[in-house]
């Protein structure tokens, strides 16, 4: 679904990426750790084209996004777009749109649904959120993990092939991260293509079916059990400790 090959980005002078390389496969769930600034948030904005790389490919669904600095032209950039959600740390609702327009003006602006049916499908998508209950309610309404869960919903409104999930439950309180996990963990016992860069081990371990270690380049990569119990590299041992 996703084939990234021999990626590289700098900012100015400042290389953030380098050689990277990775599939993705369908209903695949790839976690993605490392220390802060080793260019996690850098990777999946250019998954999503809010960078663009200087070097390597992007390819998504079997088009090609991006290639040696090359996007897409608006048109098709754009809807290849949409085959990819974004949930970042900061929910970024509409604070001015109840929680159902919230979820129900993707659809319509953007895949052109009728009122009735982007809003039968938000109803739906925050039923699998539990929040259809809170679906007239504002987004300051809401406590953290309530907002994060909206914007799951809002996310998959769009139907998309691929999730990428940027620390979703950073921002939230600790007692409010079991239930934004919960539901990550619905969408992937559903089969949902899922990147999601978090330190929650206990989600790796449990989800995901591959882990990789970012520092600017992908410094390991394996499974769970192997990355975290044998890691090859003294760079994530050291990076481990300080978060197990
Ligand atoms: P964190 O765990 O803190 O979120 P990260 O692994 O997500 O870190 P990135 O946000 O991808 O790291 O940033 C990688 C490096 O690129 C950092 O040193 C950051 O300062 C730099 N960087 C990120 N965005 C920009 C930008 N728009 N312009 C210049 N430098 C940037
Ligand atoms: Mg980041």
């Amino acid at each position: 679904i996703l084939e990234i090959r021999d990626l590289g980005k700098d900012f100015g002078d400042f290389n953030v990426l380098r050689d990277i390389s990775l599939d993705v496969m369908p209903s695949q769930v790839v976690v993605v750790i490392g220390p802060s600034g080793s260019g996690k948030s850098t990777l999946l904005r250019c998954c999503n084209c809010l960078e663009v790389p200087q070097r390597g490919s992007i390819r998504i669904c079997d088009k090609d996004l991006v290639v040696d600095g090359k996007m897409l032209p608006d048109r098709e950039l754009n809807a290849l777009r949409m085959q990819v959600g974004m949930v970042f740390q900061g929910f970024n609702l509409f604070p001015h749109l109840s929680v159902l327009e919230n979820v129900s003006i993707g659809p319509r602006k953007l895949r052109g649904m009728s009122a009735k049916a982007s809003d039968e499908l938000a109803l739906s998508l925050l039923d699998k959120v539990g929040l259809k209950e809170r679906a007239s309610a504002y987004p300051a309404q809401l406590s953290g993990g309530q907002k994060q869960r909206v914007a799951i919903a809002r996310a998959l409104a769009m139907e998309p092939r691929v999730m990428l999930f940027d620390e979703p439950t950073s921002a939230l309180d600790p007692e409010l991260v079991g239930e934004v996990l919960q539901v990550m963990k619905a969408l992937a016992a559903e089969g949902m293509t899922m990147i999601v860069v978090t330190h929650e081990m206990g989600f790796a371990r449990e989800v995901a079916d591959e882990v990789l270690v970012m520092d600017g380049t992908i410094i390991e990569h394996g499974k769970p059990e192997d990355v975290f119990s044998n890691p090859k590299q003294e760079r994530t041992r050291t990076f481990l400790k300080c978060i197990l």
